[in-house]
């Protein structure tokens, strides 16, 4: 038993040694951070800012790999099973919280299946719509919307993504059911909406801005508290109409669980320096969005995040009974 213990207490110093020794030499080779959604949507547009910065900071590359598909729990599913060495990252937003009650069977249980890196930022979303549909104001199209209900379509990244919440928010808000179309994200979801394929979308202002500006698509409303800088003309939900309709969706940096503390503390570092890169910072401010503070950007803030906003929106979507399988 004496020789078992000292043999166990060995291997246990020994691991805790391969551990530290690990983490003052990592990153030793390129990263892999696993956006959850399509290339060229919201969450792909933060991820690459992001990782650039951070690549710099680390002295190595991140490389971003977009696993669409599931409202983004295919993307969560591929990092929990990867190995917890620092070098598989995921990069997930609000979904990360919602999925873990919409969805009946997940393939990981989320508060146990990760370690945490800290939080990137927070993004309002936009309410918005193809060029030429027809109502000029938010009050326009929820009465468009409701005279319309058996053929007005709403895009989203399917159920679990931020545009699918907003979506469901948006029907409720206006108590009127309507279609939805599906995509692995909103980047391929705004492709059909410029084409005019679908009619409505609640999506974030890092994918909108760009569009909302040049014309491209309707923009009916904001749904953070205060208008945005970026478009000073555009209404608040509250302030045209729809108080109840007021999200912002909040992204963190996650690596699979028993992920060493050390190599989650040195990204975390490297994410506060990328989140105070004036690069960053301007081009957040571009799109409508700003990065989470020093403080933030810490793995007990995500943490903290992560479990307030699962035991928050609990109860709601358990109100609107509907489930993924
Ligand atoms: N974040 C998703 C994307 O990047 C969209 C969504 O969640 O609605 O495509």
């Amino acid at each position: 038993m004496k020789t078992l213990n000292a043999l166990l207490g060995a291997v246990a110093a020994l691991s805790l040694f391969a551990a530290s020794a690990n983490a003052q030499t990592y990153p030793e080779r390129s990263i892999t951070m696993v956006v959850p959604f399509s290339a060229g949507g919201p969450t792909d547009t933060v991820a690459r800012l992001v990782a650039e910065s951070m690549s710099k900071d680390l002295g190595q590359q991140i490389i971003v790999e977009n696993v669409g598909g599931a409202g983004g729990t295919l993307g969560a599913g591929r990092v929990a099973q990867a190995d917890p060495d620092g070098y598989t990252v995921l990069l997930h937003h609000i979904g990360m919280a919602t999925s873990a009650t919409l969805y009946r069977k997940l393939a990981y249980d989320t508060l146990n299946a990760f370690e945490y890196v800290g939080l990137v930022t927070e993004v309002p979303m936009t309410i918005v719509a193809r060029k030429d549909l027809e109502p000029a104001d938010l009050k326009g199209l929820v009465e468009y919307a409701k005279a319309n209900k058996d053929t007005v379509t709403v895009a989203n990244a399917g159920i679990g993504a931020a545009s699918h919440l907003c979506g469901m928010m948006f029907m409720s808000a206006i108590e009127t059911p309507l279609t939805t179309v599906p995509y692995k994200g909103t980047g391929p979801a705004m492709t059909d909406l410029l084409g005019g394929q679908v009619d409505i979308m609640c999506d974030q202002t890092t994918n909108t801005a760009k569009q909302i500006q040049g014309g491209t698509i309707k923009a009916y409303a904001v749904t953070s508290p205060e208008r945005l800088k970026v478009f000073p003309d555009l209404p608040t939900t509250t302030e045209a109409g729809l108080p109840n309709l007021q999200v912002g969706i909040w992204h963190g940096v996650y690596t699979p669980k028993g992920t060493p503390a050390d190599v989650n503390e040195r990204l975390s570092k490297s994410l506060q320096v990328a989140l105070k890169d004036p690069n960053v910072v301007a081009r957040f401010g571009e799109l409508g969005t700003l990065p989470s503070s020093e403080a933030d950007a810490t793995p007990a803030a995500l943490k903290a995040k992560l479990e307030g906003e699962i035991t928050r929106w609990k109860p709601v979507i358990e109100a609107a009974g509907q489930y993924a399988d």
